[in-house]
This record gives C-alpha cells, sequence and structure tokens, in this order.
C-alpha cells in the first residue's frame, strides 16, 4: 500500500493554502465545508475567494503577501496551488522539514498527502484514490458510485446514530445487533426515507425495535423498464434492479434490462406477448403478495412507464388492499421513446400542440375510440397496441375527416437494435396492415410530425422505408 487512507477531523484546525487561483479555490471550498480555518496566502484571489475573506464571519483569512516558511506555523495541513512548480516545491520542502503534511496539487511526488474523489452523502463518506497514478480513473469509479449510492444514505446514517444507543440497549447481543441494522438499512426504514418521508422512517424503526410488531414483511417496487435500451432506466429503477430478491417481468422487458439486475434475484417471467398465453393479472396481483409476505424485496417490472398501458393502477391497488407497502419508478414510455428514436419531436409549433396517447386495444374492438376527436387536426396521436389494427384506425380517422395524406410513422422496436422505421400516410395503413409485416412491439404516430422522420432520424442502420403503395385516387 502507498498511501495510508485516512478521514482526518480539521473542524477548527487551521490549513494553509498557498495560491489564490481557481484550484486554489477549489481545495479552500472542501477544507471549509470541513470546518478548516483556511489561511490563503496569495497576492490575487477568486471573487469567490475574495468575498469568503472579506466576510468578517467567514473561516477564510487572506494575506496578501508573498509565501514564507513561517506560514506553516500552527497549521495542521498545507496545499500548494501555485502555478508555479518551484513555489510549489518550496513549500512542500518546508512542510516536510516541519513534520507536516502537505499536499501539492497535481504532483503527487512532491506530496505528503493526496486528495482522493469523493461522494459526499454525508455523514457517509466514499473517498476513492488511483494513489495519484490515474485520477482521470478514481474519478470514473466516483461516477458510477455517484449512481448508485443514493442521497437518502446520508439521512439513514444521520437517523441511525440518532438511535444507537436505544439499539444497543435492546440488542445487547452484536450479532442480533447486525441483524438488526441489516434489516434496517436494506428494508422499510430505508425506503421510507428514499420516498423522502422522513417521520414515518422514524415511526417504523421504533416499531421494528419490538419483534413483536416488527414488520417482516417485503415491499413491492413497481418499476418502469423503459423501451428496451437500458441507457434509458432510471437511476432509481437500476437501485431497484440491484436490490432486489424476486423480479417479476413482463415480456416486453428487454434482456439488456434484465442483466442490470442483483445476480441472484430470482426472475419470473409473467409475460404477455399480443395474443398469446400469459399469467392472468389475478395471478400476478397473487404472486407480488406471496413473495412480499414472504420478506422479499419484489421488483415488478414493466415494459415502458407503469401507469401508461400497464395495468399499474390494478396492481397497486391490490397490494394497498392486502396491506403491502410499495413505490413507483417511473419508466420512460413507447410514444416517447420511439418517438426520440425516430426523430420525430411529438409537439411542433407548426404542427402539433397536443399529444394523445391511445390504446388501440380495447377489448375486441376499436370502434369505442372517439374518432371525431381522434381525428382533429394540430394534434399528434400515439397508438399503443396498434399493430393488428392498422386498418381500423385509418378507416376510423379517415372517415371522421382526417386528410388520407396525414403522414405516420410505424416505430418498431423502438430504441433496440433491430429499430425499424416505417414513414408513410394515413391512407397506407390498411395496405401496410395487410402487407407491410409489422412486428410487434410497435407504435404507430399519426400527424403531421411524423414525416420529420425522415429528415431528423439520427438512431439505427438502414432502418427507415418509405412506404407508398400503390392507391387508388378518391
Ligand atoms: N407501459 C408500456 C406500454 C405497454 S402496452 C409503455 O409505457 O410503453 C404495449 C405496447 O407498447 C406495444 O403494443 C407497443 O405499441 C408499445 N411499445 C412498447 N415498447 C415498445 C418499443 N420498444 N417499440 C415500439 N413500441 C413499443
Amino acid at each position: 500500500m502507498r498511501y495510508f487512507p485516512l478521514f482526518a477531523d480539521l473542524r477548527d484546525r487551521r490549513v494553509l493554502v498557498v495560491g489564490g487561483g481557481e484550484v486554489a479555490e477549489r481545495k479552500a471550498r472542501l477544507l471549509c465545508d470541513a470546518g478548516a480555518r483556511v489561511l490563503v496566502v496569495a497576492r490575487a484571489l477568486t471573487p469567490w475567494l475574495d468575498g469568503q475573506a472579506a466576510d468578517s464571519a467567514g473561516v477564510i483569512t487572506h494575506l496578501a503577501a508573498d509565501y514564507a516558511d513561517e506560514q506553516l506555523d500552527g497549521v495542521v495541513l498545507a496545499v500548494a496551488a501555485t502555478a508555479d512548480r518551484e513555489l510549489n516545491a518550496r513549500v512542500a520542502a518546508a512542510a516536510r522539514a516541519r513534520n507536516l503534511l502537505a499536499n501539492v496539487v497535481d504532483d503527487a511526488e512532491l506530496s505528503g498527502f493526496i486528495v482522493p474523489a469523493i461522494v459526499d452523502r454525508s455523514p457517509v463518506m466514499i473517498a476513492v484514490s488511483s494513489g495519484g497514478t490515474a485520477p482521470v480513473l478514481a474519478r470514473l469509479i466516483r461516477e458510477r458510485l455517484e449512481t448508485t449510492v443514493d442521497e437518502s444514505i446520508g439521512p439513514l446514517a444521520e437517523l441511525l446514530a440518532r438511535w444507537r444507543a436505544r439499539i444497543r440497549a435492546a440488542f445487547p447481543d452484536l450479532a442480533a445487533r447486525r441483524r438488526f441494522y441489516t434489516k434496517i438499512v436494506r428494508g422499510r426504514v430505508a425506503e421510507l426515507l428514499r420516498a423522502r418521508r422522513g417521520v414515518a422512517a422514524e415511526r417504523e424503526l421504533e416499531r421494528s425495535m419490538t419483534p413483536e410488531t416488527g414488520s417482516t414483511t417485503g415491499s413491492v417496487v413497481l418499476v418502469g423498464a423503459g423501451p428496451g435500451d437500458p441507457g434509458l432506466l432510471t437511476l432509481n429503477a437500476l437501485r431497484a434492479l440491484q436490490d432486489a430478491d424476486v423480479i417479476l417481468h413482463d415480456r416486453l422487458v428487454a434482456d439488456e434490462v434484465l442483466v442490470l439486475a442483483r445476480r441472484d434475484a430470482a426472475r419470473i417471467s409473467v409475460g404477455k406477448a399480443a395474443g398469446a398465453h400469459s399469467v392472468p393479472q389475478t395471478r400476478i396481483h397473487e404472486l407480488m403478495i406471496e413473495h412480499a409476505r414472504a420478506g422479499r424485496r419484489v421488483v415488478r417490472l414493466k415494459g415502458g412507464d407503469p401507469f401508461i398501458f400497464g395495468r399499474g393502477g390494478e396492481e397497486l391497488e391490490a397490494l394497498r388492499a392486502a396491506g403491502i407497502a410499495y413505490e413507483v419508478v417511473p419508466g420512460i414510455t413507447a410514444a416517447v421513446a420511439c418517438a426520440a428514436y425516430a426523430g420525430i419531436p411529438l409537439t411542433h409549433r407548426r404542427h402539433a400542440q397536443s399529444l394523445r396517447l391511445v390504446t388501440a386495444h380495447c377489448g375486441d374492438s376499436v370502434d369505442r375510440l372517439d374518432w371525431q376527436s381522434l381525428a382533429r387536426e394540430r394534434q399528434t396521436l400515439a397508438f399503443y397496441m396498434g399493430a393488428g389494427r392498422l386498418a381500423a384506425i385509418s378507416k376510423g380517422l379517415i372517415g371522421q375527416g382526417r386528410d388520407a395524406s396525414t403522414p405516420i410513422a410505424i416505430v418498431e422496436n423502438g430504441s433496440r437494435a433491430d429499430q425499424r422505421v416505417t414513414i408513410a400516410s394515413l391512407g397506407d395503413l390498411t395496405d401496410i396492415g395487410a402487407h407491410g409485416e409489422i412486428r410487434s412491439p410497435a407504435l404507430l404516430i399519426v400527424g403531421e410530425v411524423a414525416a420529420l422522420a425522415g429528415e431528423l432520424a439520427w438512431f439505427g442502420e438502414l432502418t427507415r422505408r418509405w412506404l407508398r403503395l400503390d392507391r387508388q385516387a378518391a
């Protein structure tokens, strides 16, 4: 090990910073956050440093002078952050002679200590260092951690600190105490903090301490998996997947998304393929409830967004009736994703002032849709589950006066490697339905904006086709 890792308590301790530029400011900001009293030696200061130094209540003192070794008197650390290498080296040498640790910015060789990249979830702090070899690597790791360690870790640590004595008294046995802590940080208390419900979290913690009232039930997170591209998952979705014991997923959920889940989570497909046999909705409810009652963290993973043509509402009602705790993580819905990946702005100042998300799957017929209002101009329609009903959609809209030349786009497998976009007009839909070999999942976009898919496309290779099937002029 080349460097000894440590966290230093710098509250009210003096630290010398030599230099007054951007780099010095960055270090001074961190030192101030840690409560240090910072002496900045420099002829000129950045505006922030200047403002802090002028503030009499501030913790930064400015010495508008050249560096001199005596400035090291009474400090616990020093930072050399000037652009002058030779001066930095002098600060380092003088510090060493006094047995002080000095950091020379961007020069590990001269430094007595180096400063790590950090993820700050105070009081929890994660520090990453490449030992001065490749700071870019440390930053890369830091960014990854930043996305996986959520903000509620800080409040969780604070809550546990407040309850520490009581928890120790309630669980004198070390092993039992460890088990209790594990349950808290992985369970309902942590979930409540993530949902920004601090008061309820504290109540739950208190309840958990008495075995009789402590809940052993798990919970369900309803997670939107987006349209397929795993890059479209939210950070909360990713975290839920990595915390899951059981994942109940639809068939629409892409494998690329499932591989991101915790390795030993059980994956259960309750998939629905159009027309194919699937697990009945009531059975899905039972499965969620059974697994949660057994104390597991269940992720109910759905394509797109759970509340858009996803029966998410019904599932929450079932959970609520069963008294199971739940959370919802929204996902990017097919209309939004397909439009973006096909280069179709869903609204447009010139062409469309509103957007309607429509399901073409209403029981056995599309006849129940309000074709009159759907046929109005200056709106964009996004039809879900319409691949098998293109003719009926075309007939319904044209029948109520929407022009047969209105542009349409069909996006198959939106955001996935095999995405295919077909651009045509409303009047072509019947032929496309009969001969176009449209594969599910596919989304139909109707409206002037659909024509822009030709000009603005950016995703996928050789996947756009323009269909102008021969049509009898009316
Ligand atoms: N909850 C989902 C929709 C479920 S309904 C969401 O918010 O996206 C299923 C329909 O969604 C499919 O029939 C299809 O119309 C559409 N769909 C879902 N994923 C799609 C994709 N990757 N490409 C195109 N259409 C998609």
